[in-house]
């Protein structure tokens, strides 16, 4: 689960981590309020705008912008609240701005330059083992640094029997060349970093920029935090970080019914019981000529419910000329599914594009007769080479 800078910038400082504060809000009178608020709390003088979606980039894509006055905040609010933006990691069609961080300026001048560097932890699933990346490349790009100048990613793994050592972090805020109370402060950073990341089960967190400042503290300006939803139910707490509005709506639909949904930019929508299965068909529906439109696992126990939400979803998508259903019968009977899908079909009506329905497995051939005598505009097909001869035909 992704969630927003803010929310992700929240659980870095209970843990003790540093960060560029700020208040979240939804309108330009709140932003200047937050501003005003900032301003007694942090001294700061001049503020930042900055947008929150679920995408990096925003800075460039002209989502975050520097305020050196309130109407400059609030003008900028009014800019960036309800725009559209578009970054690299958006895709073209981008995303509306809902909500926006009203944050202190932390690149005022001091004794020293400030400067960003970059910090990630995730797991490297090859070694096993949790990885703190760092670069001194920060503000950047960091898959432009991988490409360009790899050598400039430090990496140092963690091993899980006796967790992050004071050595490491120290290795790692020395290799970033820090000295004196700058380094002290990254080490602290990085431990603390490290902590929240175990403690919330996170999969990834980017910190990019994590700045020094001119008087030498070190603080997360950005945070991008990957939960891990496999372990959501250990933290009931984060269910109220997720933000519908930054998710699709099919798959938001889809998960409500345990689907496992994939929108994809295809023609034929597909709906298979099992991932490897899935996978397969997609692979079917390109050799006939098609492009799948969609990536979706019912699950081992397709029923008539499953396949008539499953439906539903597919449908929604104006993308789909044909729906190609393959189902394995191991535990679910054929029979079942081929009522199930009859009766789905039934429910829901006006179903303009052609389906192919390929049953395999116990009581195939039972499936594929009831499928047959339905009187539904419904293609059987026992072989996955008839079933993509079938879409190769309802496709030309
Ligand atoms: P991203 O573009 O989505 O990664 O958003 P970031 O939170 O990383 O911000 C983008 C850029 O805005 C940073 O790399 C900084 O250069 C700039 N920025 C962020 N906070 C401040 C600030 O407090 N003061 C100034 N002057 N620039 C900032
Ligand atoms: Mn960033």
């Amino acid at each position: 689960m992704n969630i927003h800078e803010y929310q992700g910038k929240e659980i870095l400082k209970s843990y003790g981590v540093r960060i560029q504060e700020g208040i979240v809000v939804r309108n330009p009178d709140q932003a200047v309020e937050a501003a005003k608020r900032l301003t007694a709390e942090t001294g700061t003088g001049w503020h930042v705008v900055k947008a929150q979606i679920h995408a990096g980039g925003r800075g460039k894509g002209g989502g975050v912008k520097l305020a050196k006055n309130l109407d400059q905040v609030r003008d900028h609010a009014k800019a960036i609240l309800g725009m559209n933006l578009v970054t690299h990691q958006t895709g073209p069609e981008g995303r509306t701005v809902h909500k926006i961080l009203i944050a202190q300026d932390v690149y005022y001048p001091g004794p020293s330059e400030p400067k960003e560097f970059y910090l990630s932890i995730l797991l490297d699933r090859a070694k096993g083992r949790n990885v703190i990346m760092a670069s001194t490349e920060g503000g950047m790009d960091i898959e432009e640094v991988a490409e360009h100048s790899p050598e400039k990613i430090l990496k140092e793994w963690i091993d899980p029997r006796v967790g992050l050592q004071p050595f490491q972090a120290r290795k790692v805020a020395f290799n970033l060349g820090l000295e004196g109370e700058a380094f002290k402060e990254m080490v602290k950073f990085i431990q603390a970093l490290y902590r929240a990341y175990e403690d919330t089960d996170a999969s990834q967190f980017e910190i990019n920029p994590v700045l020094k400042t001119s008087d030498n503290k070190i603080l997360a300006v950005d945070a991008k935090v990957n939960l891990d939803d496999n372990a959501l139910y250990r933290h009931k707490a984060f269910e109220d970080l997720r933000d519908l509005n930054e998710e699709d709506p099919l798959e938001v639909e889809a998960s409500a019914h345990n689907l496992n949904y994939v929108k994809l930019d295809g023609n034929v929508g597909c709906m298979v019981n099992g991932a490897g299965l899935a996978m397969a068909t997609m692979d079917i529906i390109k050799l006939s000529g098609g492009e799948p439109a969609n990536f979706l696992d019912v699950g081992g126990s397709a029923n008539a419910q499953t396949v008539e939400a499953g439906f539903r979803i597919i449908l929604k998508d104006p993308n789909v000329k044909a729906i190609l259903i393959n189902i394995f019968g191991g535990i679910v009977r054929c029979d079942r599914v081929a009522n199930g899908v009859v009766e789905a079909y039934k429910n829901i009506g006006d179903i303009r594009v052609p389906i192919i329905v390929r049953l395999q497995g116990t009581n195939a051939e039972e499936g594929a007769r009831i499928i047959d005598e339905s009187g539904l505009k419904v293609y059987s097909a026992v072989l996955l080479k008839d079933a993509a001869a079938r879409v190769k035909e309802v496709l030309a």
